[in-house]
C-alpha cells in the first residue's frame, strides 16, 4: 500500500480579515462576538478581541521595567470556529463572493446577499 501524502492544509484566511466583526461559535467564548485583531492564514486562525483569551503569568524583569503578574491576552481561534458577522441580518454567516463589473471580488452575506466591505 503506497504511504499516503499527509494532509497539508493550505493557507487560507477564509475570507476573514483584520478589522471584522466575527462571532465565536465554539468552545468557552462561544456566542461571543469581537473585532478580529490578527488573521494567520497558515495556521488558520484568527485571533479575536476578548475572545479565547489566554492568561500568561509574567515573572517581574526590573532592568527592562516588566512588572510580574498575569497578563491576560487574546489567543489564536480556529478560522472554521468563528462566522463573520453580517451588519445587514445581524448574524453570523458563510461568505459568497460577488464579481462586479470591473473584476473586482466582493464579500457578500449568503444569507441577505448584502456587501460586507466597508
Ligand atoms: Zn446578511
Amino acid at each position: 500500500m503506497p504511504l499516503r501524502e499527509p494532509i497539508v492544509q493550505a493557507p487560507t484566511t477564509a475570507g476573514i480579515k483584520k478589522g471584522d466583526q466575527v462571532r465565536v461559535m465554539t468552545g468557552k467564548d462561544r456566542g461571543k462576538t469581537g473585532r478580529v485583531l490578527g488573521v494567520n492564514p497558515s495556521k488558520r486562525t484568527v485571533t479575536v478581541e476578548h475572545a479565547g483569551v489566554i492568561k500568561r503569568h509574567t515573572k517581574p524583569n526590573p532592568s527592562k521595567n516588566i512588572k510580574g503578574g498575569i497578563v491576560e491576552k487574546e489567543g489564536p481561534i480556529a478560522i472554521s470556529n468563528v462566522l463573520l458577522m453580517c451588519p445587514a441580518c445581524n448574524k453570523g454567516t458563510r461568505l459568497g463572493h460577488k464579481v462586479l463589473p470591473d473584476g473586482t471580488k466582493e464579500r457578500v452575506c449568503r444569507r441577505c446577499g448584502n456587501t460586507l466591505e466597508k
